[in-house]
């Protein structure tokens, strides 16, 4: 190899500093010119947020109830929502709340919030039954989910997505709002021993329980909460089904009914529901959207929790304090009970293909998630005993 001379080195040298002069001189110039679009892109957006971002824009709702005002449990999420949004967008979103009967009947909840009337509702979903059917797998059936089964179905197996796809066309998002847990059996002015003893039974109690008492012989009504003390006490119906312990205490049904019968075979985990109007929806946010998300599903779980916290004592005080006979259904009724769902749900599926698509999801998640639960629940709570 020949060594090169140095005015060959030289040479060189001049070249490779030259290209490099050229080279910092390109990067500079770039860096110059992404620094001015970067602070005009700041410009833009200082003067974005000065007038079209979120923080600028301010929303109030309204939010109808099917509950009494301030009633405890049920009627207590919708304030606990009202509070959690306002809290967690700085006053940006403020969600008034109201009772039933001061804007729309405890029943026209989902017309009121369909029709764009008011932003959101809070009631259940299977007392819109003689509209839509298949909405009462969203609240509950008779020996169907519990509420930690309710919830898995919704968020995890495809539940709350055909809930939405089933209200889509009547202008509304449906959120899970709070469970129950399993309900009691109800309120009975005459002992239940045998399935005749349902014969000419009038009884408050909604959805697809309703349908199998009234093919057990009794007759089923829908009467708002507020006014079902009174619908017993003065005999126009025989029994009421609310929800329990810790809510039937506050209103007050001991003082109308003798016997306090279980379980709730007719809704072993109750999902409430929120409702919002689809343009209310539309016009909010993304940020204040994923606010609302997130509070319906803190008071979807916060309902359970309280219900899990308060039920026992309001049982012990029910009988104890009020002298209230509690009392299993017998084994034979609540097994002729379910043969009597079986039919009633079969007739259904053969009429409404919806119903049929909703039921097969539901049941499919039930069978798969009572198979493990018979190895965990309930295999967990035979050890206690
Ligand atoms: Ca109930």
């Amino acid at each position: 190899m020949k060594i090169p001379t140095p005015a060959i080195i030289l040479a060189l040298t001049a070249a490779v500093v030259s290209l490099f002069g050229l080279y910092t001189l390109e990067r500079a110039q770039n860096y110059q010119a992404s620094k001015q679009a970067d602070q005009q892109a700041g410009q833009q957006a200082s003067s974005d947020s000065l007038s079209a971002l979120p923080h600028a824009q301010h929303f109030e709702w309204k939010l109808v109830t099917s509950w009494p005002k301030h009633f405890p449990g049920l009627g207590a999420a919708p304030e606990r929502f009202a509070r959690q949004v306002e809290r967690m967008s700085g006053g940006r979103l403020v969600v008034r709340v109201y009772g039933a009967g001061e804007l729309v009947p405890a029943l026209g909840v989902f017309d009121a919030v369909s029709s764009g009337s008011v932003e959101m509702g809070h009631s259940g979903a299977y007392f819109w039954k003689g509209k839509i059917p298949a909405a009462q797998f969203f609240t509950s059936i008779p020996f169907g989910m519990n509420a930690q089964e309710m919830n898995g179905w919704l968020h995890y197996g495809g539940g709350l997505a055909l809930w939405r796809e089933i209200y889509q066309p009547f202008n509304l998002i449906p959120f899970a709002g709070g469970n129950t847990g399993v309900q009691m059996g109800g309120w009975f002015n005459r002992q239940i021993n045998s399935i005749e003893d349902l014969q000419g039974l009038k009884m408050r109690i909604p959805g697809l329980g309703g349908e199998v008492l009234n093919r057990a012989g009794g007759t089923a009504v829908a009467i708002p909460g507020g006014e079902l003390f009174t619908a017993l006490k003065t005999g126009v119906i025989d029994a009421t089904e609310w929800v329990g312990p810790y809510n039937d205490l506050a209103f007050g049904f001991y003082q109308a009914a003798k016997y306090l019968y279980y379980p709730g075979w007719h809704e072993p985990g109750s999902v409430l529901e929120f409702t919002v109007n689809q343009q209310a929806w539309d016009r909010l946010p993304a940020d204040l959207q994923a606010i609302v998300e997130v509070a319906t599903r803190e008071v979807n779980q916060d309902m359970l929790d309280e219900y899990t916290a308060r039920n026992n004592a309001a049982l012990v005080e029910l009988v104890e304090q009020h002298g209230v006979d509690v009392r299993a259904f017998p084994r034979e009724v609540t097994d002729k009970l379910r043969v009597i769902t079986r039919q009633v749900i079969a007739e259904q599926v053969q009429n409404d293909a919806q119903f049929a698509r909703v039921y097969q999801s539901f049941n499919a998640f039930q069978q798969q998630v009572e198979q493990y639960h018979r190895v965990s629940e309930v295999a967990n709570y035979q050890t206690r005993q």
